[in-house]
């Protein structure tokens, strides 16, 4: 007999995508399970025009997602607006998949798009098939703020003036409905991830994204959520912080630090793994890295896959 055993269900076996209609206008698109590479999106559906919020990973997932809105816009004629929350594959990889879009984000967005390229990160994650796609940047760029109208909708689109889950992190805020899209500034069930970013810059942009009082998250993964979310992202960054300055003090290692930590309340948290990462960027922060210093990344990524007993990532995309 042959058999294939993996302890975890393959891409085909996830959940479909869904979208979830929030008001009469805003959608979030929902892509289970939320895990390495597999990212929420949204649009804004106008008369004259629609904006999205975020492509996917790959090929098959940004067509499925433009096929989702389409049967909602049902034919309707308009320009196309595309936001990028932050420049990570999983977000923009499927940019150019919309060639008529007006692409919209941060300038470090931009930069860290042309700079990386569409990373096949092998042997690092589990091999995925990307499809046929290139990079294509954000060609509008902003600093702090820009106000997009979907029709009259006003969408707000706010930097919080620090890295945190990266450098070029980015919200979308539609004040008459209190509905944020955070990107990957909220995970809503996994473990918060700030090695591309900053523990110290993600507590500044959790306090402001409260500071907006938003009734509904669609966070960069997991399922559409409330403000509390924010409480669990808050204690599990300062359990990082807590951790680094001890196994500091111990002489340890990112990576011994992390094998010893008792994770307690967050082990229910997905990819616990992203522990030997953040405590790259926290240790760092330790040393007097400022939020988003560049720091070695690709050793922090190869002390998770070491965390996770040297098996590359899960990655169902
Ligand atoms: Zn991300």
């Amino acid at each position: 007999m042959t058999s294939t055993t993996h302890d975890h269900p393959r891409s085909h076996e996830l959940p479909p995508p869904r979208t979830h209609q929030l008001t009469d206008r805003v959608f979030a698109y929902i892509q289970p399970d939320g895990g390495w590479w597999i990212n929420n999106t949204g649009f804004v559906l106008g008369e004259h025009s629609v904006l999205c919020i975020d492509s996917c990973a790959t090929e098959r997932r940004t067509r499925a997602f433009l096929a989702a809105i389409d049967a909602v816009r049902a034919g309707r004629p308009g320009a196309r607006m595309l936001v990028n929350t932050h420049h990570h594959g999983d977000h923009t990889n499927g940019n150019c998949l919309l060639p008529d879009a007006t692409i919209i984000g941060h300038q470090r967005c931009r930069e860290g798009i042309l700079s990386t390229g569409i990373l096949r990160p092998e042997g690092l994650w589990e091999t995925v098939d990307w499809g046929d796609l290139e990079p294509a940047p954000p060609f509008v760029t902003f600093e702090h703020r820009l106000n997009l109208y979907v029709d009259d909708l006003l969408v707000e689109l706010h930097h919080f003036g620090t890295a945190a889950h990266t450098t070029n992190d980015v919200v979308a805020w539609i004040p008459e409905h209190r509905i944020l899209f955070t990107g990957d500034l909220v995970f809503n069930g996994g473990t918060p991830f700030v090695l591309m970013g900053s523990v110290a810059g993600s507590f500044v942009a959790l306090d402001a994204v409260m500071e907006l009082d938003p009734e509904v998250i669609v966070p960069g993964h997991g399922e559409v959520c409330g403000p509390q979310v924010i409480d669990m992202a808050g204690e599990y960054l300062r359990f990082l912080q807590t951790t680094a300055s001890e196994a500091r003090e111990a002489g340890l290692t990112p990576l011994e630090a992390a094998r010893s930590a008792d994770l307690g309340p967050f082990a229910a948290l997905t990819h616990p793994e992203r522990l030997a990462g953040n405590l790259h960027r926290a240790f760092a922060e330790c040393e007097g890295a400022r939020p988003g210093d560049p720091i070695d990344v690709l050793a922090a990524l190869g002390d998770m896959v070491a965390f996770n007993g040297g098996r590359p990532l899960t990655c169902l995309a």
